[in-house]
Order: structure tokens, then C-alpha cells, then sequence
């Protein structure tokens, strides 16, 4: 193990900062699915890393919930499986996919694909808890109640200072990876995109409810007229329970001048999927709103010896909202390019060189797809989204090969560079002919 702190920490030494002082290889700034998912790699490889969280755990994080084929291949990745983790967990079976003008697409997953994964709904409070202890089984060492006031990014390592259960705290690290979620405070300012850079994300809000009927293991996502591609979803956490929210680009919400309590509320009351499932549930837990951040150009994925992961760097999906799959891959790809720099003693600087070329290949350039599509759909000559999906699920509804595609790229199991392959395109063509 490399130590870098030593002399340095005799010189300024407040009360308390004793027992809050520490050195190790890497240190991980929030141990949600992106570090968590870094932590479990690193310890596999041997590494000493620290994972700090304000939180303590088991906490919530508002979400929808929804564990995908991308988190799930990271699990196997690491040797989980979320079934044998824990009993109860929800194994999804296909996708209904409500359409403005109220037709509904049932489609089960793999049904004839072989290429298609099944995902999982776990709520975030059991999830996050679930794979923290996995990587403290592999090695990983953790303080939670920590919360991380200032980084320093320094040439020979970074120095991460915070307050540990009312005391200072300070850690160096060769390296840290930044998994702080969309909103971590001072911390995360200097890594920031600009104010005016168009930076854009989804502000969305769910509730748990439970004594639902009729309520089938598909991942259930409505779109409704005049706030497309916004959508509200009804995600089952079990035969009688769901995740139910709504969410809409933020910048639609404040054109729109409606608030997100009112679309999630009359979501609700309105829609008639849900008012029939929750004619006789009850809301279990007070209605929760949080942010869904996505990249723009201009943010980084890693400066110096800081490489960003997760909601930090922006890696949610901007046509879904899935953003826990694409935390966890970043997290693993952190972890790898850190532990490849440290076991085979490459300069520190290509970790953070190799990160980011790595994440522009794994999830970038999908990401950025992802929003120039829906940007493309949402202006002329296209400009209605909504008329597109009306006539798509029609379509769709008598083409089980269209069906699996819309399916697929609900759940994110369908990489977005399908839009570039002209070969998809003419297929696309050929099953909208077929009756
Ligand atoms: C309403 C809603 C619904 C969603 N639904 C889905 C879905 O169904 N499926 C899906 O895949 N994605 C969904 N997402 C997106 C998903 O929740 C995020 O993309 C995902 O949680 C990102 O993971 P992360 O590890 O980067 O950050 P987080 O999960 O936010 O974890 C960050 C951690 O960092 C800690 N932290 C923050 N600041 C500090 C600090 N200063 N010091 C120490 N610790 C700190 C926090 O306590 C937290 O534990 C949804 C998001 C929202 C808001």
C-alpha cells in the first residue's frame, strides 16, 4: 500500500482530527451504485480504497427504481446476482409502454430474443444497502456519516477533506473517484458544467404504494398528450406494490409553467392504467422529488487524479432516465483504469487519459446519441414526438420484431448507435410495411 499522508498531518492538527485522519490508494466520494461498483472492482484488485458517504445506510434515493440489463451485467461482472441477494426481488418480465393516445404495447423480454436481459425492480433503499455490504465482503473499506466538504487535486495525490460524525476528517489518496450523485454540494461545484451551457435534466418525483391490483411484473412507462417525452411510470416492487412517479425535462416543466406535484398528482388521478390499479392501494410513503443531471460537452469525466462516475459526470441516459446501469459501468471503468495505473505503474496521468477514452466509447457517444435523437424528433419537420409514438405503438402492436426493439430501448438493452446503422433503419422501414 502507497502512503502518502505521514508528515504532513503533524503539522496542522485540530481537535478531533486524529481519529479522522487516514491515507489509502483510492478514495470514492459516495457509495451509491457508481461507488459502490468502483469499490467492489477496486477490492477485488487488491486495492486499498475508502468509500465515504454523508449518508448512513440503509438510506433512500428517489428513484424509479428500475435496475436494468446494463446493471445487471455489471453485477455478473462482479460475481452478484440480485436474486440470490436478497429474497423478494422483483424479476421484470417484459415492458407495457402506454402511448398518448392511450393504446397500450404489452411485450414480454426475450420472448424470441436471445439478445435481450431481463432487469430487476429493487427499491433504492435495499439495492444500495445490498451492494455496499458486497463491497465491504470484498474488501472495501467504509465511512459513512462522512460528508465531503473539499477536494484537492494535487500532483502527487488529492487530499479530501469533510466532517466525519461532527469532526473534521482528511483523507489522501493517490487517486479519488468522484460518485457523488447530482447533488453534492460544495464538493462538486469546480466540476460543474457552466451556468448557460444548456446544461438539461429531468426533474422527477415517485411515491410507493402498495394493496395494488392486477399490477403484472412489466416495467410500465405512459406517455401523455402535450407533455412528451415526459412520462410517468409504474415500476412493481412486488405482485401488490409499485413504484409510481412521473418526470419531465426541466426546461419543458418551467415552458409549460406547471408544477411536477401537479403532473405526478393527476398522473394519479387522471390516468386510467392507474386509477383502475389503485382503486383499492394506498400510498405508502410521502411523494419525493430529485434530479436526473445530463452532459453537456463541455462537463469532465476526470481532471488530475479525480476521475467523475455516475450522476457526477452526467451519465444518465437522456431518453430513459436510467442512469444506475450507466453509474455502475462508469464506476467499474474508474476502478479498472486506476487499479491497471497502480499495479502496472504507469504514470498516475493515464488513468484519467484512459478513463475518459473509455467512457467516450462505452457511454458518451451513446448518451450524446441518445439526446440528439430526441432533440432531432422534437423539432421540425418531425416536431411532434407524440404523433410518432401514437403511430409507432399502433404499428408496433401487430409487429412483434418492432415491438422487441421499442421494448429493448425502453429498458436501455438496445445500444443507442442503432440510430446510425442505416441497416436498422431499413429494417425498421421494411417491419412498418409488414401488416
Ligand atoms: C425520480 C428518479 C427516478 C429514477 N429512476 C431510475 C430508474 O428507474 N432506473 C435507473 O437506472 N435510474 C433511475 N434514475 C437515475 C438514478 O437514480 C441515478 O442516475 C443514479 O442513482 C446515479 O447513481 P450515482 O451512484 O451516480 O449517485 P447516487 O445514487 O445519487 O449516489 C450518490 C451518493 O453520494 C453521496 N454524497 C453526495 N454528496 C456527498 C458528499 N459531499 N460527501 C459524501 N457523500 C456524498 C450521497 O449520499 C449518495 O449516497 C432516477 C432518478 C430519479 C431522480
Amino acid at each position: 500500500m502507497v502512503c502518502i499522508a505521514g508528515a504532513r498531518a503533524t503539522i496542522l492538527r485540530p481537535k478531533g482530527f486524529e481519529m479522522g485522519r487516514k491515507s489509502c490508494e483510492v478514495c470514492i466520494i459516495g457509495a451509491g451504485p457508481a461507488g459502490a461498483t468502483a469499490a467492489c472492482r477496486l477490492a477485488e484488485r487488491g486495492i486499498d480504497a475508502l468509500l465515504l458517504d454523508r449518508a448512513r445506510f440503509p438510506r433512500d434515493k428517489v428513484c424509479g427504481d428500475g435496475v436494468g440489463p446494463r446493471a445487471v451485467r455489471v453485477l455478473e461482472k462482479l460475481g452478484l446476482h440480485p436474486s440470490e441477494g436478497f429474497p423478494g426481488t422483483y424479476r421484470l418480465e417484459g415492458v407495457r409502454v402506454g402511448s398518448p393516445n392511450r393504446r397500450i404495447l404489452e411485450v414480454p423480454v426475450g420472448d424470441g430474443d436471445p439478445e435481450a436481459k431481463a432487469g430487476y425492480v429493487i427499491p433504492r433503499e435495499r439495492f444500495d444497502g445490498w451492494l455496499l455490504d458486497q463491497a465491504v465482503k470484498k474488501g472495501a473499506q467504509v465511512w459513512e456519516g462522512t460528508a465531503v466538504r473539499r477536494l484537492d487535486n494535487q500532483k502527487e495525490g488529492v487530499q479530501v477533506s469533510g466532517i466525519r460524525d461532527g469532526r473534521q476528517c482528511s483523507v489522501r489518496a493517490r487517486f479519488a473517484v468522484g460518485a457523488w450523485g447530482a447533488m453534492a454540494g460544495r464538493v462538486a461545484e469546480p466540476y460543474l458544467a457552466p451556468v448557460g451551457d444548456g446544461r438539461l435534466a429531468v426533474v422527477a418525483m415517485r411515491a410507493y404504494f402498495e394493496g395494488i391490483q392486477g399490477i403484472r411484473p412489466y416495467l410500465e412507462i405512459h406517455f401523455d398528450p402535450g407533455l412528451v417525452p415526459g412520462y410517468g411510470w409504474v415500476f412493481p416492487t412486488g405482485p401488490n406494490s409499485a413504484n409510481i412517479g412521473y418526470g419531465l425535462r426541466q426546461d419543458f416543466l418551467i415552458k409549460k409553467g406547471i408544477s411536477l406535484r401537479s403532473l405526478f398528482e393527476g398522473f394519479l388521478q387522471t390516468h386510467p392504467s392507474v386509477r383502475r390499479y389503485l382503486e383499492k392501494g394506498r400510498r405508502v410513503s410521502p411523494a419525493r422529488g430529485a434530479l436526473i443531471p445530463f452532459r453537456t460537452a463541455r462537463l469532465p469525466v476526470g481532471r488530475g487524479r479525480l476521475l467523475l462516475t455516475g450522476d457526477a459526470a452526467g451519465f444518465a441516459d437522456p431518453l430513459s432516465g436510467e442512469g444506475i446501469g450507466t453509474a455502475m459501468q462508469s464506476g467499474w471503468m474508474a476502478a479498472e483504469r486506476i487499479a491497471n495505473t497502480l499495479q502496472q505503474g504507469i504514470p498516475s496521468k493515464w488513468a484519467s487519459i484512459a478513463y475518459a477514452s473509455s467512457c467516450h466509447k462505452e457511454l458518451v457517444w451513446n448518451l450524446a446519441l441518445a439526446g440528439l435523437v430526441q432533440s432531432i424528433l422534437l423539432r421540425p419537420p418531425f416536431g411532434s414526438t407524440e404523433r410518432i409514438l401514437d403511430a409507432f405503438v399502433e404499428k408496433a402492436q401487430g409487429n412483434p420484431r418492432m415491438a422487441r426493439a421499442l421494448a429493448r430501448m425502453i429498458i436501455g438493452d438496445l445500444s443507442r448507435t442503432a440510430f446510425l446503422d442505416v441497416r436498422n433503419w431499413k429494417k425498421l422501414l421494411h417491419a412498418w410495411r409488414e401488416e
